[in-house]
């Protein structure tokens, strides 16, 4: 609603007096600067600007989540490591992957439907004989990796394990470059593997793929450097084991561990709106676990869970850390990238995501407001030009209306008159000078043609000077004053002349000359 100057100012911790001065410096009109006047939300909000606050984002902070503070890992249990595979087009990810999903698939109890959510789980037992039972590894398989380049925007490391694909037919190539240099900046966050692809080739040079790869800084452990590496086929499903095991070991060394219990944490990894189901997402749980019916947000819109199915596309009832799970019950649809929470209760769940919209429409009012600011201030700048002209006018004695009035009349009694004359506005440095100079032109002449004096000051050359010289249709003198550069170009776009000089003889010869100039030449 409106609020008025007086509440305000009391909201501003200022006296009225310093706020309605503060509106004269805006150019706020007097119209609006009484105490009770109730403001417009852009007057309020520019005057807000002006004293550094942002009353309308400050005044009620709402209800918001966040994640929990980092607990102790070492006390927590083991989770799943999450892998994501890259490399260059063609190298064969996708075939890579399908056949890591085909196992995770084959191995559950889904009766070999694959089902692809953005990510699966591979249970260990399914490729190795002796593996733990529960153990699993989790894949992220989205398109472009749009949610691993999200997450890590927001300063999230989602993947503890990146597979290089280097097809071993081709060798290192520009992306494989490209990933390469995206985990080196990861540093200790992320462990390396590289898979050499394409093994069950024929013409396949491992040795210049190791040589491209050594040009990068990437040794191979059985090189004797510190990445280990695998030979796989996708396609022939050979080595898979062999690149599970590499990958469960990876993440024994980094002991990766999260909390199961508390409130469930993740990242919303995939969504879609489902004919039958309507919104489902993609979300993997990073810690605590999420369960049916848990209120839950993600960005801009919550969720009462309502359905979980797991990857192999069996309904659960959780999800733990490591898991990913796709999830129904969302009011909206959420992004990828999207850090998604638990909430204490619906009602809270729907307060914080009411409040996130809200926030978002401030920040837009306040980059509004800014704008409408800036405006303000040109208006601010108009207003004081007008303000210097008066002042000149006023310095001269006589108002601009007054003046031009003047210089109109000046201009008809003489068309009507039929003797020529030079109309002069006369501006010098004293007034000492413009009664010399005045006494110096206006003697020039004769009865056919002379000068007319319209207008007289002192001080420089201004636009009002220029606003005469065209009503009177004259020229402007300016005498040991200047003319400044813009008004140098106001008096040509307006077509009147402008004598600047300092030295009387000269400009008396140069008026002589205009004078002569408006007879009819003689023969
Ligand atoms: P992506 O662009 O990295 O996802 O590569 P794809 O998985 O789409 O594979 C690109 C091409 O390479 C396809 O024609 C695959 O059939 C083929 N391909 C992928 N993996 C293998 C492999 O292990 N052996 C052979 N011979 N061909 C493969």
């Amino acid at each position: 609603g409106n609020i008025s100057v007086a509440q305000l100012a009391d909201k501003f911790g200022v006296k009225v007096m310093h706020l309605q001065r503060k509106m004269v410096e805006l150019g706020m009109g007097e119209d609006v600067r009484g105490a009770a006047f109730l403001l417009n939300v852009d007057d309020a909000t520019s005057l807000a600007l002006e004293y550094n606050l942002n009353p309308i984002i400050d005044s009620d902070r709402g209800y918001n989540i966040y994640p929990e503070p980092e607990d102790d890992p070492s006390k927590s249990p083991l989770r799943p490591p999450v892998v994501t595979i890259m490399g260059h087009v063609d190298h064969g990810k996708t075939t890579l992957l399908d056949a890591l999903r085909h196992t995770s698939v084959a191995a559950g109890e889904a009766g070999g439907i694959t089902q692809h959510i953005g990510a699966f789980s591979v249970p260990l037992s399914s490729l190795q004989k002796d593996a733990d039972s529960d153990s699993t590894i989790t894949f992220l398989d989205t398109p472009g990796h749009a949610a691993f380049t999200g997450m890590r925007a927001r300063g999230a490391s989602v993947t503890d394990l990146v597979v290089l694909v280097v097809a071993a037919d081709d060798g290192v190539m520009p992306q494989t470059k490209e990933v390469i240099n995206l985990v080196q900046k990861e540093g200790d966050n992320v462990g390396l593997v590289v898979a050499i692809n394409k093994c069950d080739k024929p013409q396949i040079d491992v040795a210049k793929v190791k040589a491209g790869l050594g040009a990068e800084g990437i040794i191979l452990e059985e090189d004797g450097g510190d990445v280990p590496s695998v030979r796989v086929s996708g396609l022939a499903r050979l080595g898979l084991d062999d690149l599970v095991e590499t990958l469960a070991t990876l993440a024994e060394v980094r002991d990766l561990r999260a909390r199961e219990d508390g409130k469930a944490e993740g990242w919303v990894l995939e969504s879609n709106v489902d004919k039958g189901l309507g919104t489902v997402a993609t979300v993997l749980v990073t810690r605590g676990t999420l369960r049916d019916g848990a209120p839950i947000v993600a960005g801009n819109t919550w969720a009462r869970v309502r359905t979980m199915t797991d990857s192999a596309g069996n309904p659960v009832g959780e999800a733990g850390p490591g898991t990913p799970v796709s999830v129904t019950g969302w009011r909206d649809v959420p992004i990828a990238g999207d850090q998604l929470l638990e909430a204490p209760s619906e009602a809270k769940a729907k307060s914080c995501i009411d409040n996130r919209l809200r926030d978002q429409q401030r920040k837009q009012l306040a980059e509004d407001a800014e704008v409408i600011n800036i405006r303000r201030q040109e208006d601010r700048l108009r207003l004081e030009a007008e303000r210097v002209e008066v002042k000149a006018a006023k310095e001269a004695g006589v108002s601009v209306q007054q003046a031009l009035h003047n210089a109109r009349r000046a201009a008809a009694e003489a068309a009507d008159s039929g003797r020529k004359e030079l109309r002069l506005i006369i501006k010098a440095d004293v007034s000492g000078t413009v009664e010399a100079v005045v006494g110096s032109l206006s003697a020039i002449g004769n009865k056919e043609a002379g000068v007319k004096i319209v207008h007289t000051g002192v001080g420089n050359v201004t636009e009002s000077d220029v606003m005469l010289g065209d009503a009177a249709d004259g020229t402007v003198i300016g005498f040991n004053v200047v003319c400044p550069r813009a008004i140098q170009s106001a008096a040509s776009d307006a077509g009147v002349p402008v004598i600047t000089d300092g030295v009387i003889y000269r400009l008396i010869d140069n008026v002589r000359a205009r004078v002569a100039a408006l007879l009819p030449p003689r023969i």
